[in-house]
């Protein structure tokens, strides 16, 4: 299969399951996680009408997508855990940046913003399994920090995101993070990669984040 056949069968998949949740496929975005492929492969999305791309490391993400800017219109997501010293370079790259996830973090986002004049779309990473290898607030002070950051950023932050432990079960992880979207008034939820997007929309998404499925095994 090609990329383009490929992502014309998910933005179909996404259309039925949204459907069959009563939904409109066109709340559900495609966001096509192009991480370890190569520019070509980019293009070939771009070319099919795909807009909106993710990638996990911004030194990734700095070699394959500024100098389509010239030519292109797209849409960058930021979707790996951030460090803090480049939290500048991920706001002068970024449409958005989906895994603000501490206060340090939030603190660096903010002056990024200030010097580089760009205003990146930011949701919130909720480690939703209590995973210590990974990225994300934990559920415990997920409250507190959506607060703290809706006063900070105010429209700029408009949603969460979360990735569930691999093997288990993501519907209650799904459902969590909605109850708390919507509880906060948040509008768009981040969750569902190739494997597990229509459950993901079943349980009210509005990004689903797909790679493999897509591009092809990593
Ligand atoms: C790699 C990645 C994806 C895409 O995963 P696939 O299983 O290839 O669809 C989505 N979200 C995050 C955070 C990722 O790191």
């Amino acid at each position: 299969m090609s990329i383009v056949e490929n992502l014309r069968r998910i933005q179909d998949r996404i259309a039925n399951a949204a459907i069959a949740a009563g939904r409109q496929p066109g709340d559900v975005t495609l966001v096509a996680v192009s991480k370890t492929k190569p520019v070509a492969a980019v293009l070939e999305a771009m070319q099919a009408g795909q807009i909106v791309f993710g990638e996990n490391r911004v030194q990734e993400a700095e070699g394959k997508f500024p100098a389509l800017r010239a030519t292109h219109r797209f849409d960058l997501h930021l979707i790996g855990g951030l460090q803090t010293n480049k939290a500048r370079d991920a706001v002068r790259l970024a449409d958005a940046i989906e895994t603000l996830d501490r206060p340090r973090l939030a603190d660096a986002i903010a002056a990024a913003i200030a010097k580089e004049g760009r205003q990146p779309k930011l949701s919130i990473e909720v480690n939703t399994g209590s995973e210590p290898q990974k990225s994300g607030i934990s559920r415990d002070d997920a409250d507190g920090f959506i607060d703290d950051c809706k006063s900070r950023f105010g429209s700029l932050l408009t949603g969460l995101m979360c990735v569930p432990p691999q093997g288990e079960d993501p519907r209650p992880h799904f459902d969590w993070l909605a109850n708390r979207a919507a509880k906060h008034g948040l509008a768009t939820l981040s969750m569902g990669m190739s494997a597990d997007f229509e459950i993901a929309i079943a349980a009210g998404a509005t990004w689903v984040r797909v790679g493999s499925a897509i591009f092809g095994s990593r």
